[in-house]
């Protein structure tokens, strides 16, 4: 089992609290997870002119997977889904309230005229 020491010094990275550091000093394994950790640093910088092309086919096939989009799409924002979900009930009220409003507008002034 993990020693759970390390695992706060994996989660607080840099010094952070005394006792982290302590164990950071005397903890093989830390030590070994800090090496890994500044030895990717080092070759980050160095993938930064690299490019990779996508294989022949992966963006057709993404896209296939994902199939029909429609209101209920989860890369939409969770508002977005809602009011595109109620836009048409929306629409169909807003639509019944503005008829019956103008019938009510025309009714007083004919009885007025
Ligand atoms: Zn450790």
């Amino acid at each position: 089992m993990r020693n759970p020491l390390c695992f706060f010094a994996s989660r607080f990275p840099g010094e952070g609290p005394a006792f982290l550091a302590r164990h950071r000093a005397c903890c093989l394994r830390c030590q070994a997870a800090a090496a890994r950790e500044r030895s990717l640093r080092r070759a980050l910088p160095g993938l930064a002119d690299e490019v990779l092309v996508a294989p022949p086919g992966l963006q057709s096939g993404v896209l296939c997977r994902l199939g029909e989009q429609d209101a209920a799409d989860p890369r939409r924002p969770l508002v977005v889904r809602a009011a595109a979900r109620y836009a048409a009930a929306a629409g169909l009220v807003l639509a019944t309230g503005l008829a019956f409003a103008a019938g009510l507008a025309r009714r007083q002034s004919r009885a007025l005229g």
